[in-house]
């Protein structure tokens, strides 16, 4: 994992190692001037400290890739991507298979089968709400490595039997890393030890201060394994949503996020990719990472073979030279040849910055625009 020592930290942001420390132990994390902290905590800590921050990905604007800004006018409302959080064992899984069983759509369809490593409900008014099931700070951590923002709201799930745990905490730092808004999913309410009121005044220590105790985080109070409140917990993250305005032009080539990929046999190199602006077309030509290809095959959530895939769907694209990574973004250029030429730049790059930096390079390039 990324990261950097208190010192180094506060060299960079030209500030007193005891201030950074000072700021960390606010956070509730202990550490010395030689300690090293994560890239997360260290992130949060710039932001502390009135810093804008932005990390670095790939030479996007060097080779211009990454298109232009759109045009309001051409904007369109897209569904919000969500991650589950939470301390282990409190519920995540259970909660997105409980979400899961409330698509409309997956049973106007005949079940739910197949699913990859995202997938999208929706819900009763029609609206979509697409889920990344991969739990766990990992996926969203390795993602943020790479400078990839998927996530628009994070659901905390805290198990009203057990409470805030250290992987809570973790949770919330990380979204408050990422400055993505924050749902509390107080889960296991049919427990008969369940003391949803207790896990609202231990957020509070933490800083998370819930509607219910005046403050503006949206939290409901659910039950997995007997799909209470499910449907209000999704409404929430519309709701959410709706505050938060997402938009996307699907005009464009498509422009994503890798969520997942593999090599599977049989079928080479699979990625799940997280389409963010514009639609992908069967036979388009992407760079993804330092790898190319063209979509030989789409596939939906449900393994279904689709055409196009639109801003806010997963899909499986299958047609990929190699596999890349989880968080790897995903662009649609014109053709195989500006394909080749960008991958060939991009290895090239990465090997350089590898060789120049060291163990740490992906912190000191992060921390390089403070
Ligand atoms: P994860 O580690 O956060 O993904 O947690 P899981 O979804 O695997 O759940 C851990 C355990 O808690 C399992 O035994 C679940 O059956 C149980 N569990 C999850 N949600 C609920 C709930 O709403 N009520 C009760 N009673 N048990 C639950
Ligand atoms: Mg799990």
């Amino acid at each position: 994992p990324e990261t950097i020592t208190v010192q180094e930290l506060a060299s960079r942001m030209a500030a007193r190692s005891g201030e950074v420390i000072k700021t960390l132990m606010k956070m509730g994390v202990m550490a010395t001037i030689n300690q090293t902290i994560d890239a997360d905590t260290a992130e949060l800590v710039v932001t502390e400290f009135g810093h804008n921050i932005k990390r670095v990905s790939e030479a996007d604007v060097e080779i211009g890739l990454k298109g232009e800004e759109d045009a309001p006018e051409v904007l369109v409302p897209r569904s919000p991507v969500v991650t589950v959080m939470g301390h282990v064992d409190h519920g995540k899984t259970s909660l997105l298979d409980a979400i899961r069983t409330t698509d409309v759509a997956a049973r106007e369809a005949g079940g739910i089968t197949q699913h990859i490593g995202a997938y999208q409900v929706t819900v009763s008014n029609g609206r979509k709400i697409t889920f990344i099931d991969t739990p766990g700070h990992e996926a969203f951590t390795a993602m943020r490595a790479r400078g990839a923002t998927v996530t628009d709201v994070v659901v905390l799930v805290v198990a009203a039997d057990d409470g805030v745990m250290p992987q809570t905490i973790e949770a919330i730092r990380h979204a408050q890393a990422a400055q993505v808004p924050m749902i509390v999913a107080i889960n296991k309410i049919d427990r008969a030890d369940a003391n949803p009121d207790r896990v609202r005044t231990e957020l509070l220590q933490h800083g998370i201060v819930v509607e219910k105790l005046g403050g503006e985080v949206l939290d409901v109070e659910v039950s997995a394994v007997k799909r209470t409140n499910i449907e209000k917990l999704e409404e929430l993250i519309l709701l959410q949503a709706d505050l938060l305005d997402l938009k996307s032009n699907p005009q464009r080539p498509a422009e994503g996020v890798v969520i997942e990929a593999k090599l599977e046999r049989g079928r080479g190199a699979v990625a799940t990719v997280l389409i963010q602006r514009g639609t992908l077309r069967m036979g388009d030509v992407f760079v993804t990472g330092s790898e190319w290809g063209r979509a030989r095959l789409l596939l939906d959530d449900r393994g279904e073979k689709i055409e196009v895939a639109t801003p806010g769907m997963p899909v499986e694209v299958l047609g990929l030279n190699g596999v890349p990574l989880a968080g790897d973004d995903f662009s649609v250029v014109e053709n195989e040849s500006r394909a080749r030429d960008v991958t060939v730049f991009r290895t090239r790059r990465r090997r350089d910055q590898v060789q120049a930096a060291g163990q740490r390079g992906t912190v000191e390039e992060m921390l390089s625009q403070i």
